[in-house]
């Protein structure tokens, strides 16, 4: 499976392994080994090794207190006690190790223990710092992913373009189109909304 980064944080990636969360929830990290690949994919490490059922159910609570906390940013609210605790005890552990090989060319080593233990630590920096004031929730109407905003005039609404962004738009041409053609106007284009 190809995971999504869209995220512009690996943290907010993270959260977004269970998607559509609001309306038919999808949990892409079913498996183990789902785990593993999506530690690869967001190259935090060369090589989980193998990845036990209680380490995926360790990394789904950390998932869903890294996803709670996120909201909670977004929102401006406070974060539950709770879900600050955990992301705090996991983030202490060892992390991944990173060894420049050559020029260009490094190799990450850790196991799921320290590729969660990494992953929270991030978490930390994002919710313990001013970045967490950058946090949005995608426009997409049933998209639950959560993304920075880092664009300069902070007009980001889509967590992607490709996906949520041009569907919505689409949606919106569909609907104006179906306006028009019922009051006898010629719609204008399919993305000038
Ligand atoms: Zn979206």
């Amino acid at each position: 499976m190809d995971f999504l980064f869209v995220s512009d944080h690996l943290a907010l990636d993270f959260a977004a392994t269970l998607s559509w969360r609001t309306t038919c929830p999808i949990d892409l990290l079913a498996e183990p080994a789902d785990l593993a690949a999506w530690a690869v994919q967001a190259g935090l490490t060369d090589r989980p090794g193998r990845v036990s059922r209680s380490a995926l159910d360790r990394a789904r609570l950390l998932r869903e207190a890294v996803y709670r906390t996120a909201v909670a940013a977004e929102r401006g609210a406070d974060a539950a006690v709770t879900d600050v605790r955990l992301i705090r005890e996991c983030a202490g552990g060892p992390q991944v190790t990173v060894a420049l090989r050559a020029l260009g060319e490094v190799e990450r080593h850790g196991g799921v223990n320290e590729v969660l233990a990494t992953l929270a630590t991030r978490a930390g920096e994002l919710f313990g710092g001013d970045d967490r004031h950058l946090v949005r929730l995608c426009a997409g109407a049933e998209c639950t992913r959560l993304f920075l905003d880092r664009s300069r005039a902070g007009s980001r609404r889509w967590c992607d373009k490709l996906s949520c962004g041009s569907r919505a738009n689409a949606t919106a041409y569909r609907r104006r189109k179906a306006a028009m053609l019922s009051s006898g106007a010629a719609p204008t284009g399919p993305y000038d909304t």
